[in-house]
Parts: structure tokens; sequence; C-alpha cells
């Protein structure tokens, strides 16, 4: 098979901060080991608990946990101490509302002070927390509270009312609505969230929730077809901890930014679970994408690590390093990426302009945490997602027809990426859709979805979606591949590639992509990225056709959809878009909201 170009002409960055530490810690792992480290493990398990109430208990309560930063320049600091009274406040409310171990408790809220303490808050009081994305619309809001029984709303005056309350009666299971910003306006049906916290007990006793407790709720990005709620458990808190370690060099007194929304996964797992637990301070921006802003930020705050996704790297990279030079980063230790493949010439980008690579790390909704990662202790291959985190076990398999499957032992040989389930973090359920779930596992693996290989030294390369694969005049194109060499162009600032039918070769490449600044779409310019892509990848793999767009169609978290531009291509219905980001806008209004 030609596969893998990417690999074979790769350049690996090392950074070793502290390598014995870090092999010492890898080779002595245990699940054991980990879930000892938990201190509520054993008699009661609770996430918030071990995020919060410990690092009080422990004396260092008067650390910051959140610093948040308001759109309009305000700049508010929370130690462990005040997060665990704010998020008591909120526990005592719920309480003092009725609110019973199971019950779900939404929010459509934006990055405020509000939606940690009610997230934390849920979690004490054993129920289960639904974080929805704030730029949804009504839609997408219903349908998620509806397939979720959704039994309380934490929201703002303003989101409420113009996304949720012309249809709040029909959902039967809605008992209490809470809102923020309210100003003394708040309906009468609604309960004033920030009048009722002020007079809230800042006093409480954590419930016992157990290991299996569920305490998360977690939609899909719907990148590939109708969002999934997938269901995650106390145990989680875990993972979540040992990995912030391991994959995003998280140590206590570090500030730490994670740009993801808690609509997301990504923005409570690693948002605010892990680093909380791992005693760092998190820096929460309330304010959307914006260059000069994310970088005033780092230096500011004097960030030392700082986790976001491609979309946002790639629309850094369009920006362009002038405006980079004007800021002091030396306070950057480590940088990371989720949430889709991370293009070599990204990671190059970062080595040249922070001085440092961004490394990339894999996961999903559904495994709760990070399954694969560039490590801080080794080199860092661009272009790869890295290798498995402890107490992982990662492999490359295929599934025929009759639904056999089978290892796939050969190194660089390209099959489904899969993952042996009994890691704490991972989900337990799809939400009413025990068909769906029942079909992500095979013999003893769970299967992703994704297809990828694993090299000679254990690093495993994302190839694309099983569904976005395409296959053409006998060989099987990966569409990341050939987006990376087109990002390689010094034009493009962003390609998504599809397969779509042909007579002849089976299906055929094409290729949108999005310029960067001062490039003018062009035939010169579609024939010379032609010419690049040729020399490349070779005439079979490369694009047969090069269409340039404003913008590509994404998810409201940031990932290409490429099953959109394909059913565009094919003049086919669009399926589900519910978690689309309009093509209209500029794409920077979501960055980094990801997985
Ligand atoms: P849906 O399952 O609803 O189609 P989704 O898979 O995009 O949506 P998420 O769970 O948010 O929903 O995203 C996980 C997926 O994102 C992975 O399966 C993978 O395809 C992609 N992804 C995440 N991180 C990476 C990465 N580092 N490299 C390549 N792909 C990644
Ligand atoms: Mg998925």
């Amino acid at each position: 098979m030609d596969f893998p170009i990417i690999h074979k002409n790769l350049k690996k960055f090392s950074l070793t901060p502290n390598l014995t530490d870090y092999h010492r810690c890898y080779q002595s792992f245990s699940w054991q080991q980990a879930r000892a480290n938990i201190k509520g493990y054993g008699k009661g398990i609770n996430i918030a608990f071990e995020a919060v109430d410990r690092h009080v208990d422990e004396g260092n309560g008067e650390q910051n946990a959140l610093i948040w930063l308001s759109k309009k320049g305000e700049r508010q600091t929370y130690t462990y101490t005040d997060l665990k009274m704010l998020s008591n406040r909120f526990a005592n409310l719920l309480d003092q509302l009725g609110t019973k171990p199971g019950d779900r408790v939404f929010s459509l809220a934006g990055r405020t002070p509000q939606l940690y303490a009610a997230i934390l808050g849920t979690l004490k009081i054993g129920g289960v927390f639904c974080p929805l994305f704030s730029a949804f619309g009504p839609e997408p809001i219903q349908s998620r509270m509806t397939i979720g029984d959704a039994n309380i709303l934490v929201s703002s005056l303003k989101l409420y009312k113009k996304k949720v309350a012309a249809w709040r009666d029909q959902l039967n299971t809605l008992q209490h609505v809470l809102l923020y910003d309210c100003k003394g306006q708040c309906p009468d049906d609604c309960i004033d969230l920030d009048s009722q916290l002020s007079l809230a007990n800042d006093q409480f006793t954590i419930c016992e929730t157990s290991a299996e407790t569920p305490a998360l709720l977690h939609f899909t990005s719907g990148t590939t077809g109708k969002p999934k709620g997938a269901v995650h458990v106390h145990e989680a808190v875990v993972h979540h901890k040992h990995s912030g370690f391991y994959a995003l060099d998280l140590h206590p007194g570090d500030t730490y930014w994670c740009t993801a929304d808690p609509g997301w996964v990504t923005g409570t797992s690693y948002g605010i679970i892990s680093p909380l637990c791992n005693r760092v301070t998190l820096i929460v921006d309330e304010a959307e994408f914006d260059p000069e802003r994310w970088y005033q930020i780092l230096q500011r705050e004097k960030v030392n690590i700082w986790y976001t996704a491609p979309t946002a790297i790639r629309m850094l990279m369009k920006v362009g390093e002038e405006l980079i030079q004007q800021y002091d980063l030396s306070n950057l230790r480590f940088l990371a990426s989720v949430g889709e493949p991370l293009n070599p010439e990204a990671v190059t980008w970062s080595q040249r302009v922070f001085g440092k690579p961004f490394h990339d790390n894999w996961w999903q909704t559904e495994t709760g945490g990070i399954m694969l990662a560039n490590f801080a202790a080794e080199p860092v291959k661009p272009g790869s997602m890295g290798q498995p985190l402890p107490g992982i076990q990662a492999g490359i398999v295929r599934v025929d027809e009759q639904g056999q499957l089978t290892e796939v032992n050969q190194q660089g040989e390209i099959g489904e990426l899969a993952l042996k389930p009994g890691w704490p973090s991972m989900f337990r359920e799809y939400l009413h859709e025990a068909e769906r779930y029942k079909n992500c596992f095979n013999s003893d693996w769970y299967l992703s979805g994704d297809l990828a290989y694993e090299d000679h030294d254990g690093y495993f390369w994302f190839v694309g979606r099983s569904k976005d694969l395409i296959k053409s005049a006998g060989h099987l194109i990966g569409p990341f591949e050939v987006e990376s060499v087109l990002v390689e162009h010094q034009a493009v600032a962003e390609a998504g590639v599809i397969g779509i039918p042909d007579d002849v070769a089976g299906e055929i490449v094409i290729a949108y992509v999005a310029l960067k600044p001062g490039y003018e779409a062009n035939e010169e310019l579609i024939t010379a990225l032609m010419a690049h892509a040729r020399k490349k990848l070779g005439s079979a793999v490369a694009p047969r056709a090069i269409h340039i767009k404003d913008n590509l169609p994404k998810t409201r978290s940031g990932k290409i959809m490429r099953r959109l531009l394909k059913a565009r291509e094919l003049g086919l219905p669009e399926g589900d878009i519910s978690t689309l980001e309009s093509d209209e806008h500029p794409p920077h209004q979501n960055a980094g909201d990801e997985v």
C-alpha cells in the first residue's frame, strides 16, 4: 500500500522537560495505583470532591483555582476555597429545590463562573450534568434536553428568552429553570440564580456517589450523523487525573488554559475536571476566538500550558507571525491540540513561532479522556496522534463483511483504531440507544470509527474517519494525508477532501480549500495547487479537482464536515446539521470549542 507519506518524511521535535520523572511514572503505572490516588475511592468517589474539596482539605485552599476573564475585560479570581463554597451553594440550592441523585441538570450558558459552580455543585449532589453549547439554536437544544429527560436548566436570562422560553412547556420533565444575569427581570416561572446563590448555605456534605454513579452526559459533535448522548460515571475522574499529567504535563501550581467550551467534552474533562484534580490554576475566557486577545491572555496570565484545537491553530497561522512577535510568551511550556487531525505543517509552524511543538492527542466523547498522545517526555512526531496512555491498550483491527474481526499486526497497515475497554472514563451507554452502543463493540474491542495505522515506534497515525476513506483505482486514500499536503502550500488556510463516485476509478478525490488572506481565487492558483499536490502525492492520490471556498462547513466544535461537502457535491440530502456552524460566518466564532 502506498501509505504513509507523512511519516516517511518525518522530522521529530524533542522536548524533554523531565524525562526520568515521566518514565518512572509510566513504567510503574497501574490502574490499581491510579485508583489509590483518588482519595474517596473505595468508600464513595466523587469528581467534584477530587477536583476541589480535596485540595482545601489538604491545605491548598488559598491557591487560585479559576481566573475568569469576562468579555468586557473584567477579571475575577476564585481560590479553591471559593470554588468549594460556590459549588456548595449551588448544591444546597438544588437540594432545596428537591433535586434527587440521578436528576439531570442541563446548562445553556456562556463560560461564566456560574456554569463552573453548577457543574461541580450538581456532581456534589449526585446529579447528572449535561452542558450544552450556548451557540446552539432552539432546535438542537430542545432535542438534546428531550433525549436527556432534563429536570433542571441553568441558563442566562438572555439565552433562555431567545432559545428556550417558547417551547419550555413541551418538556414535561423540566421542573426548574435557574437564570443568572437577570438584573431584577427574572420571569415568574424561573428562579433568579444569582440572588438564590448568595442566600444559600456554603457548607455541604457531598453525596456518597459510587464509582458507577452517572455523572455527565455529553453529546457527540455530530460530524458523522445524528449526535449521540454518551453517559460517563464518577470513576472517570481516575483517568482524568492521571491523563492530565501524562498527556498535558499538568503539575500543581501551573497556569493552564483549555480553550474548549464545556459544551463539548474537552471543555469539561480537560477544561474543568482534569486540571482541577491536578491542582492547577484554570484560565476561563468568556469571549470568542480573537487572535490578539488570545496572545494577550497567554502573555498577561503567564500561561504555562495551553490546550487548543486545530481549527484555532490554523486560524492563528492564517493571521501570521508578526502578531506573535509583539508578545512575550516565554512562560508557555507545553502546547497541546485535540479534536481533529493536526496537520504536520501546524506543528512545524508552532515549533518555529513559539519555540515549541503542539502535542497532538486523540480521543472521543465516548472515551471520556485522552487515549493517545504525543507525551511531554517523548519526541513529537508531527502528523501523528501519539502513543497510548498508560493503562490504555490501542490496536488496529479490520472487520469483514460478516462482522469477523481480525487484529492487524503489521506496522503501517491501515485499519480501524480500536481500544480494549476497561479504562475508567469509558462511556457506559448511549442514552436511549442500546443498539448503537452495542454496535461499537466487536470481540473484546471498542471500535472508534476512525482509521489509523501504527508505526514501528508505537505511534498512531490518523488516516480519516472510516466513512470518509476514499477508494480510488485500487488505492485507499485517507483525506487527512491529502489535506495536509494542501495545507503545506503557502496560499492554503484549510482543506477538506472527499471522494465522489466515478465510473472508471470507483471514486475520485475532490478537494475544497479556503485561502489565507491576500491570495486570490483564480485558475492560476488552482493549477499551482494541483501541481503541488501531484508532486507530493503522485497523480493517483492527488485531487482530481480543487474548489476554492470562503469557508469550509464545520461543526460548532470546529470539525470539518466532510459528509456535508459530499452531500452538497452530489446533490444529496444534508442529513442532521444541528451542529453545523453557518458556512457564511467567518469560522473563527467558535474556534477551539472542541473535542
Ligand atoms: P459524531 O460521533 O457525532 O460523528 P465526532 O466523532 O466528531 O461526532 P467527538 O467525539 O467530538 O464527535 O470527536 C471525536 C472524533 O474527533 C474522533 O473520533 C476523531 O475522528 C476526531 N479527532 C479527535 N482528535 C483527533 C486527533 N488528534 N486527530 C484526528 N482526529 C481526531
Ligand atoms: Mg464520533
